[in-house]
């Protein structure tokens, strides 16, 4: 059947439909009255997202170009940085420090498991010259589906008293209770195709005054991506450069949307449904990736011993158009992921279980009575 696709992949997520008719309309030129007070509701709402009163810029970029501006404008060539690995993302912020010539120190961990925030205590407590100019992590690493314990993390920065914590929030923020002010986050990226409901294109950067402090002395090359420029222009309702004017029409709608939800409900919605989709691949006997205490509320990783995870993927395309995300590197082919973020709702996740159990039974798997899976999940929904 044409159109009838459902995305349950960490990004792009699906797109609600007052959305996608926001898309559908005229570009209007940016340098309007009628732009820039778009823009200047978008701004408080994202404020209101991020719950802050930072600065929190749109650039047009995905979420890595997000990242990289919240790296690139605070720091200098050399500058020691600590940077968390527990999965491909972990290991992107690296190479991107790399890249410009900072002095990385990693801390990794086995993917699958949450970085440990001791080992950040003890070298931010070893550091007494106060070298290390930040800390970059990864809240939820999307290729494995674990959460990092952001705050106990934080809390040893806060403690180092010098260095800038930097945090990947791309499947995090509008999924889970990132909260800036109260954290006191300074540097916060995200990108649109992930928990805002609209299509990939924008990234934002959440800026505390601290931060600012450092962007005064900071040496490495910018231009597109200087965030000083963004700032001035925000503070105005207007842009340095062409937005993608559509996709912040649509912006609008799907905060407006969020607004009306409340963030409580988001953060609810999000735990009941990763509890559901835990608990049904736990009665169909197949191993969650990431543990209990550290899931991710925006994505499941599923092992599959003795199958091919795109064989399911492939047929849940081919059956149902239910597209699952496979695994990145070592775990391609050994693990599938449920995306549950953004515009996804509990019937999405009741058909996508549902729809999993005939893709196993026709595959041949055994280890599971049908319609365990289905149980377990209406089990987590039913309230009364
Ligand atoms: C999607 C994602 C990003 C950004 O990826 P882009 O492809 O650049 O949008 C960054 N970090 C995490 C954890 C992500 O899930």
């Amino acid at each position: 059947m044409e159109n009838k696709l459902m995305l349950m992949i960490p990004g792009p997520t699906p797109v609600p439909e007052a959305a996608l008719l926001a898309l559908a309309k005229h570009p209007i030129g940016h340098r309007t009255g009628e732009f820039s007070s778009m823009m200047g509701e978008v701004t408080e709402n994202l404020k209101w997202l991020h719950q802050t009163t930072n600065d929190v810029l749109m650039l047009n970029v995905s979420g890595t170009g997000a990242v990289e501006a919240g790296i690139i404008n605070f720091l200098s060539p050399g500058d020691r940085i600590l940077v968390g690995n527990n999965g491909k993302f972990g290991e992107r912020w690296v190479e991107v420090g790399e890249a410009f010539g900072l002095n990385v120190e990693v801390v990794t961990a086995e993917w699958g498991k949450p970085l440990d925030p001791s080992k950040f205590g003890e070298i931010l407590a070893a550091d007494s010259k106060k070298e290390i100019k930040a800390v970059v992590i990864t809240h939820s690493e999307t290729s494995t589906g674990v959460i990092n314990d952001l705050a106990a993390i934080n809390s040893h920065v806060k403690a180092h008293g010098e260095a800038l914590i930097i945090v990947d929030a791309v499947t995090s923020l509008g999924a889970y209770n990132v909260a800036v002010d109260e954290l006191g986050l300074d540097i916060v990226a995200s990108g649109s195709q992930k928990g805002y409901m609209i299509p990939p294109g924008l990234g934002f950067v959440s800026v505390s005054a601290k931060a600012w402090e450092a962007y005064k002395t900071a040496k490495l090359p910018k231009f597109y991506l200087d965030l000083g420029k963004y700032r001035k222009s925000t503070a105005k309702n207007t842009t340095p450069f062409t937005p993608p004017v559509n996709l912040i029409v649509a912006l609008h709608t799907t905060l407006g949307m969020m607004k009306r939800e409340g963030l409580e409900s988001i953060f609810a919605r999000h735990e009941r449904q990763k509890n559901a989709t835990r608990a049904a691949m736990k009665a169909l006997n197949l191993p969650l990736f990431a543990p209990d205490e550290w899931a991710s509320p925006a994505i499941t990783a599923v092992s599959v011993p003795g199958m091919e995870a795109d064989k399911i993927r492939s047929l849940m395309k081919k059956r149902f158009d239910i597209a699952l995300a496979g695994g990145q590197d070592h775990l391609t082919n050994k693990i599938f992921r449920i995306g549950h973020l953004g515009f996804v709702s509990d019937r999405d996740i009741l058909s996508c279980v549902s729809a999993l159990e005939v893709v196993l039974g026709e595959l041949g798997y055994e280890n599971f009575i049908p319609g365990a899976g289905v149980a377990a999940a209406v089990k987590v929904f039913t309230t009364i």
